[in-house]
């Protein structure tokens, strides 16, 4: 089985820097790759604020949240971030073209014997897989947001992921303190094709006056015991990932997964979320929810 020593980490945006942050502080040498150099940057405020945390409510000790902190190394150039790497993994935008693009890249300047994989919400891994060159070394590992807190990692086997790489990352999952569940490719996994149908199924009911974003929300918490309701997690994970998501779901699987066109006026107003400070519900800079 593959020894993981160093992890490189593509993209640096909400789930990049989550996925570094939980890498460097299981002991992995981290790289982390973004083409964007202000989200690099972002993202190291991000990582080190969240170690700090960690540290004041006493889940980490600051020898080790200092030791993860230097283990990981930013890059703007995608050659430098995987040359060493034994485990890559991509957390690029959702675009199929990107990927694709990015593990061809990644295969020529990566180890030979390097393991890939993907947090691709819902996208085939084995179309991935089949571009990387590598298809027996290339699983998805979905991760979940925030990733230094979520428990569960999603290991999703393609048509040729071997059996040895599906334990050596279950094995990598469980040394970030993950939960692993093992899945088989299909469409949205186990976790993005139920979420995504609630969360359609939530701006629906909006739309059609059911009742307000705040009741919804608060419906399925306190009558459901949902930890979020579904406006409260969509403004999280991000109005434009959900809908291209629900695309996806929609073509391969059917009606039933059709976006909602609220969902898609917000996401062409510019409204996706925390991170825009407007989603469903409207932010401060902080990340504090203003009052409706
Ligand atoms: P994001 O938009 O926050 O970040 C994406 C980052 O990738 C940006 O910083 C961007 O500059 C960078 N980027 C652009 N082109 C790139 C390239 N060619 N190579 C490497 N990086 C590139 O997106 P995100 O929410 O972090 O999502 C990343 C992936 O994780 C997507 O596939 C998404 O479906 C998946 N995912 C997201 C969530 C969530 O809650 N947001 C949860 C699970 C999985």
């Amino acid at each position: 089985m593959t020894e993981i020593r160093s992890v490189a980490v593509l993209g640096a945006g909400t789930m990049g820097r989550g996925i570094a942050h939980v890498a460097a502080l299981a002991g992995y040498r981290t790289t982390l790759f973004d083409p964007h150099r202000p989200a690099l940057e972002d993202a190291r405020a991000t990582i080190h604020r969240r170690l700090d945390k960690g540290v004041e409510l006493g889940k980490v000790a600051a020898a080790d949240a200092r030791a993860a902190a230097e283990r990981i190394a930013l890059h703007g150039a995608l050659a430098e971030a995987v040359a060493g790497a034994d485990l890559v993994i991509e957390a690029a935008p959702e675009s199929m073209a990107i990927k694709v693009d990015t593990f061809r890249e990644v295969a020529r300047q990566a180890p030979a014997d390097a393991l890939f994989a993907t947090n691709t919400s819902a996208l085939s891994i084995t179309e991935m897989a089949a571009a990387s060159g590598r298809p027996q070394r290339f699983a998805g590992m979905h991760f979940f947001n925030p990733v230094h807190v979520m428990r569960l990692l999603e290991l999703v086997r393609g048509l040729e992921t071997s059996p040895e790489t599906l334990e050596t990352l279950r094995g990598v999952g469980e040394r970030m303190g993950k939960e692993v569940v093992v899945v088989n490719e299909a469409p949205g996994f186990v976790t993005s094709r139920i979420n995504a149908l609630i969360g359609n199924e939530a701006f629906r009911m909006l739309q059609e006056g059911v009742a307000s974003a705040e009741d919804i929300d608060k419906a399925l918490k306190l009558g459901l015991n949902h930890p979020m309701g579904p406006f409260e997690l969509v403004d999280l994970v991000g109005l434009d990932v959900r809908l291209s998501i629900l695309e996806f779901l929609h073509r391969s699987l059917g009606e039933a997964y059709r976006p909602n066109t609220l969902l898609v006026q917000h996401v062409r107003a510019g409204r996706l979320g925390r991170k825009t400070v407007r989603g469903v519900y409207a932010y401060d800079r902080e990340g504090k929810r203003l009052p409706p």
